[in-house]
């Protein structure tokens, strides 16, 4: 028999994880104060339309907000600026070179250290047109008072040179021989997909006469002609958004997320995917005290890899400082940045063995904690073993009115093992 009241949480989770969470403090006396990572979704629109992407993007809205305003984009320059992050990733849902003028905007205002700008390179159609679009972007990094790094990342996956409208190799060859003869005053790199190794950067070194040289399995270099030379990087193939459909599905031609994420752990079996500082063009995730955030062109933002799906936050105004205690208020969050995806990851399994096997199928870090903890039980249930941690180990209390209290301050109560019962329950396989 478990205590009547943890039966009964499990009749409404949501509502019950709702005053969880409003009943919990943390004991923590400083809160991460600065970003890492920041990645910033600028539209969900691609007219590349890949058979294979992650962000199931194309040309058709799948959403009432496609992409972020104008206004919306100085709220979070301001934003991002604030959180003093380490990087800032223009990236995926789709193709940020749609919103070029937004790009050139954050070039020439953010103020960090480093930029990455990930780009299918479909614009790059002939060498003029090229070249103008880089001479652009140079022109908006110089005019930023900060002086950032700047690196402009290709995707060479092979699903772009065989897509609706088909990336094509001499657009990438257009873009290199531009940066390799204009020597702009910012960095280049290629990032494939594992099952392309030796295929596309092949084309691409056969278009720019240069040869390719292995740096370790998953990583090579593009020496060019003149002495110039450029990273590729070979990512995990993702099986989410579109890959779904996909008839093939790369098995044993990719490392799986946790062989991929293995050199990159800050202990055996903790990844805080939350706290790095994403730098896969180099082949490293390095470890640091800030918060990688994301922020999604329908002005959602959340702690990648760091927040419950029902926790996101709109941008609306709000300082970095309020966010992350916002964010901090949910002991999943403690969960994932402390312990990192792989304790997620591995209550999860214990409780939900089929919601497990579905997400790590997928092999995409993006989707891994949505994934995860999609269910209402299950949100509740990792909430509640979350909370006896830090209560037990002094790190937190809860409101001693919350009709949970006693259990969750009680070493000697089972509470994983209650969840498992009462989880398992719910779908049937007690
Ligand atoms: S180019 Fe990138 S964002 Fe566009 S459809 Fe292909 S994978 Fe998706």
């Amino acid at each position: 028999m478990h205590p009547p009241q943890l039966v009964d949480a499990f009749t409404d989770p949501s509502t019950a994880r709702e005053r969880l969470v409003g009943a919990f403090r943390h004991r923590l006396e400083e809160l991460p104060s600065r970003g890492s990572s920041f990645f910033i979704h600028l539209i969900e629109l691609c007219p590349v339309a890949c058979e294979h992407c992650m962000y199931s993007s194309d040309l058709e809205r799948k959403s009432d907000k496609v992409a972020l305003s104008k206004g919306e984009l100085e709220d979070a320059i301001r934003f991002i600026s604030e959180s003093s992050s380490q990087k800032l990733n223009i990236t995926g849902g789709g193709e940020p070179f749609l919103k070029f003028s937004s790009i050139l905007r954050l070039l020439e205002t953010v103020d960090v250290p480093r930029i990455e700008i990930v780009t299918a390179g479909h614009w790059a159609v002939t060498p003029r047109r090229t070249a103008r679009v880089m001479a652009r972007i140079d022109e908006a990094r110089s005019r930023n008072p900060g002086n950032p790094e700047l690196l402009l990342r290709l995707s060479i996956d092979r699903y772009h040179l065989n897509a609706p409208r088909p990336v094509r190799i001499e657009h990438y060859g257009n873009v290199l021989r531009c940066w390799s003869e204009t020597g702009p005053g910012f960095a280049t790199g290629l990032r494939g997909i594992q099952p392309d190794l030796g295929t596309v950067d092949r084309l691409i070194a056969e278009e720019m006469g240069a040869d390719v040289q292995e740096v370790d399995d998953w990583n090579r270099l593009l020496l060019l002609p003149g002495g110039k030379s450029v990273p590729i990087t070979f990512n995990v193939f993702r099986r989410s958004g579109k890959a779904l459909r996909l008839t093939e599905d790369h098995q044993g031609a990719t490392k799986t997320l946790r062989e991929y994420y293995g050199p990159f752990e800050t202990r055996p079996g903790n990844l805080s995917l939350a706290t790095a500082v994403n730098d896969a063009i180099r082949g490293e995730y390095t470890a640091s005290a800030g918060l990688a955030v994301t922020l999604d062109s329908d002005g959602t933002f959340w702690i990648f890899c760091g927040t419950a799906p029902d926790r996101k936050l709109l941008l609306s105004g709000q300082s970095f400082a309020e966010a992350v205690a916002y964010f901090f208020e949910d002991p999943i969050t403690h969960l994932l940045v402390d312990e990192g995806i792989w304790a997620l990851s591995d209550l999860v399994m214990d409780l939900a063995p089929e919601t497990h096997a579905a997400a790590l199928a997928k092999n995409d870090s993006a989707s891994l904690v949505n994934d995860l903890l999609a269910a209402d039980d299950v949100r509740l249930a990792v909430t509640l073993i979350a909370t006896q941690d830090l209560v037990t180990r002094n790190r937190a209390t809860v409101d001693p009115g919350h009709p949970l209290a006693g259990i969750l301050a009680d070493p000697a109560a089972d509470v994983t093992e209650m969840c498992r019962d009462l989880v398992l329950g719910n779908r049937g396989t007690p």
